[in-house]
């Protein structure tokens, strides 16, 4: 059985893993990293705030926190030679680059959404943005009101997936928060607009515009469980594996 420390277990995230696992035979939920102590009613946990209180290890940490709790639990993670699954979102260029360091030691899943049908979205907004190569492409996220980062990153992803598509790199094509005189839009660029409000779990819509026609593809997540679960499947997959920075289309073997 692979025993796991959640990092955020306090979070909304954390308690729909908590949730998933407790119906797994293969997979215990042993301890949790967090700043504040919240676990699911009738849940005894061990919740410390930081890797060296723990009194035992797990053999893998699954994150869904922040980015500075995941680089703090990543060092230690190093150090123990345990596995990671990375599911936070928001790391600045530097954050991104201490995880690829760390994935020459240890084992990672990392992946802006670990739902499948985003996954499969994903490939569906490379294909068509290589086919409809002159379409202007939008993309446009909807989150509820508690989000803090903008771009979603699955959203970003999605235009990862769009520039790979196109042979371009997302950062030079990139436009995100139009406001004010904006100037027509330039040709090739790919747009981002992000709506947050309420309980949305999750919407994320490609629109692929040319004149006299357009292609929208959406996936739209109802409950974080699916998150969780694809989470926890993609702890399941790293035992055994070499260090490496793995994504969810590893997992779901759709590279
Ligand atoms: P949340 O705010 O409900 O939970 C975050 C938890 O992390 C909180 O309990 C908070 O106390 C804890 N935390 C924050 N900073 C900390 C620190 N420095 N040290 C220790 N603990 C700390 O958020 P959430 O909705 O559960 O989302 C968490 C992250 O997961 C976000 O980055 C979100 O974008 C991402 N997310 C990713 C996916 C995916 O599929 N990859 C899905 C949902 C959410």
């Amino acid at each position: 059985m692979l025993k796991v420390g959640i990092v955020g277990v306090s979070g909304r995230m954390g308690h729909n893993l908590i949730e998933c696992a407790q119906g797994m035979d293969s997979i215990k939920v042993t301890c949790g990293i967090d700043r504040t102590v919240a676990l699911p009613a009738g849940e005894s946990l061990e919740v410390v705030g930081s890797v060296p209180e723990l009194s035992a290890l797990p053999d893998a940490f699954i994150d869904f926190s922040r980015p500075e709790a995941t680089l703090g639990v990543l060092q230690a993670a190093v150090g123990h030679h345990l596995m990671m699954v990375i599911g936070t979102t928001g790391f600045d260029e530097a954050g991104k680059r201490e995880i690829n360091r760390a994935a020459h030691e240890i084992p990672i899943v990392m992946a802006a959404n670990f739902s499948v049908g985003v996954n499969v979205l994903l490939a569906l907004v490379r294909r068509t943005a290589e086919i409809m190569q002159d379409a202007d492409l939008e993309i446009v996220e909807a989150h509820h009101r508690y989000k803090v980062d903008a771009p979603s990153g699955t959203a970003l992803a999605m235009g990862e997936a769009a520039a790979k598509g196109r042979g371009v790199s997302l950062k030079d094509v990139m436009v995100a928060g139009r406001d004010g005189i904006t100037g027509e839009r330039p040709y090739g660029s790919i747009g981002f607009a992000s709506v947050r409000g309420g309980d949305i779990v999750g919407d994320h819509t490609a629109m692929f515009c040319t004149d006299g026609e357009r292609v929208e593809l959406t996936h739209r997540a109802s409950s974080r469980a699916t998150f969780a679960r694809g989470a926890l499947r993609a702890a399941l997959w790293l035992e055994g594996r070499k260090p490496g920075l793995y994504s969810m289309s590893d997992v779901l073997s759709l590279s």
